[in-house]
């Protein structure tokens, strides 16, 4: 390590003066010498303030030193002490020198060369202590910068295991929040996401946390929308809104601004398929740090919220019917065995509906399969917007459909089945240039609180209901009989 051309201090303890000139003459220019004399030795305070090269102490003032001086002077570290047994008696032996922590001792008459050697030495000396201490530091330096990387990849595996363990976006979002605030406080987390719908043009989702109002939410909305047009580079057309559930404290979701909006793009192969509306306190400025790990977090996201949408793109498309585009047999399948637990665990009523199409072939026969496609996609609507929310409908197979009532009882499923059939044979079906009507025969099953059936036998009864409606003139809804078990199925009501 090169030092350039400083002047180096020497020190003596109690010198005479003929010995100090001895030690300039000796060293020559470069040194700045001083002596403290034996009445006025350096305090504490004078050596911490500096550092000489060297001091020189004879032993007679070395032993008349009183011992906490002597355990200050030996503490020196970045001085070395050079002894001169100056007395008339034996001085310590080499061991008990170097125990002393003196460098080395010399005997009058000391040469200019041993003062040299002694000087040379002690500069060697203190070149170690300075690598040393420059290694040191930069061993503690390596060692932060170990400690800080190791931090970000414990956060990053954090982000990772979490958004791999779930399928579903909005828990993969609500998790991200919580583990964003390892890096700070993370007062809200939103986003969005785009993809191209049937017809090609963008359709975006919004996954929002809990607003204060009406207000700020359509705020967060536009903020959303305008984000997703500018990074998908292109209008988003149409869009739904997931609410997140998240708990937020009172007050800290501000609207969104640049002090307060972290917006981080989520992309997969270069192409951002969404992004995240962070949301943080205004006074918080974010680090080198904080940005390296929120870009790392957010290609770990991208990927995890990538696979979740298509997940649910597929399990959207292998549940339902690709002509009515509702449920299809197999999640009606699911559905029903999930619903009669529910029903025998609650003990509530639990009605399924099952209708068939009206002589349905001879809309075929007559206007052709596509016309037949249409009244069944029309009803695959009719069901969509008819249906209450906990309603489950589903494409049975050909022209059947069923429709799942949780919480029903016999009089309010036959109240909706009616409702079904009379909106069936209002609706008019255009097919080119003709319009036609359309009617259905609905059989309705009902259990009671309490009742165990299995699954077979609802549906065995709605169909014998249905069975019924059609022999009795089609058009009609037909509740199954369950209060007497061997009369299965009873003619209760018709349309
Ligand atoms: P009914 O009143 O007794 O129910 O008479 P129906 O003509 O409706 O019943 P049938 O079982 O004789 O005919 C059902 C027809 O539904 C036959 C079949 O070709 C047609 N079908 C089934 N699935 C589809 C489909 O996906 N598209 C079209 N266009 N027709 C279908
Ligand atoms: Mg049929
Ligand atoms: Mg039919």
């Amino acid at each position: 390590m090169r030092r350039g051309n400083r002047t180096e201090l020497i020190w003596g303890l109690g010198l005479s003066d003929e010995f100090m000139k001895e030690l300039e003459q000796a060293l020559g220019p470069g040194y700045q010498m001083r002596n403290w004399p034996v009445n006025a030795l350096p305090s504490r305070r004078d050596m911490d303030k500096t550092s000489p090269l060297t001091v020189w102490v004879p032993l007679s003032v070395w032993n008349a030193l009183p011992p906490s001086s002597r355990r200050h002077l030996r503490d020196w570290e970045l001085t070395q002490r050079v002894l001169i047994l100056d007395g008339p008696h034996e001085g310590p032996d080499v061991e008990e020198i170097l125990e002393l922590g003196f460098l080395t001792a010399l005997t009058p008459p000391v040469s200019t060369n041993k003062i040299r050697d002694a000087v040379f030495r002690a500069k060697e000396v203190r070149g170690l202590y300075d690598d040393i201490f420059s290694m040191t530091r930069e061993i503690m330096l390596e060692r932060e910068l170990l400690a800080r990387k190791t931090d970000q990849i414990i956060f990053l595996n954090t982000v990772l295991t979490r958004a791999s363990q779930s399928l579903e976006p909005s828990i993969i979002l609500a998790n991200a929040r919580e583990d964003l605030s390892l890096l700070f406080p993370v007062h809200g987390l939103q986003g969005a996401f785009w993809q191209p719908g049937d017809d090609g043009r963008l359709v975006g989702e919004l996954f929002l946390a809990p607003c204060h109002d009406q207000q700020s939410r359509q705020t967060w909305i536009d903020y959303l929308l305008a984000s997703s047009v500018k990074l998908a580079g292109g209008p988003v057309d149409g869009f739904t809104v997931e609410n997140l559930n998240q708990a937020l404290p009172e007050d800290c979701l501000t609207l969104p601004s640049p002090q307060t909006t972290v917006l981080l793009p989520l992309k997969v192969a270069g192409s951002a398929f969404g992004c995240l509306a962070i949301s943080k306190d205004k006074d918080l400025r974010l680090g080198k740090d904080h940005v390296t790990s929120l870009t790392a977090a957010a290609n770990h996201l991208a990927l995890a919220l990538r696979n979740a949408m298509l997940f649910r793109e597929v399990k959207t498309k292998a549940d339902h019917d690709g002509l009515t585009l509702i449920h299809n047999r197999q999640s009606f399948d699911d559905k029903i065995a999930d619903e009669l637990k529910r029903h025998q665990r609650y003990r509530q009523s639990l009605s399924l509906l099952l209708f068939d199409l009206d002589h349905f072939k001879s809309i075929n026969d007559t206007l052709g399969h596509q016309a037949g496609d249409l009244v069944l996609k029309d009803i695959g609507a009719i069901l969509e917007e008819s249906c209450r929310e906990t309603d489950f409908a589903a494409r049975y197979g050909g022209e059947e459909f069923v429709v799942i009532m949780p919480q029903t009882n016999e009089d309010q499923a036959w109240v909706l089945a009616e409702r079904l059939r009379r909106k069936i044979e209002h609706k008019n079906f255009q097919y080119a240039d003709k319009q036609f009507q359309v009617t259905c025969s609905i059989g309705v099953a009902t259990l009671t609180p309490g009742a165990l059936s299995r699954k077979e036998e609802l549906i065995r009864r709605a169909d014998e209901a249905l069975y019924l409606a059609k022999s009795n003139g089609r058009n009609m809804v037909c509740v199954s009989n369950v209060q007497d078990q061997k009369k299965v199925v009873g003619l209760v009501r018709q349309g």
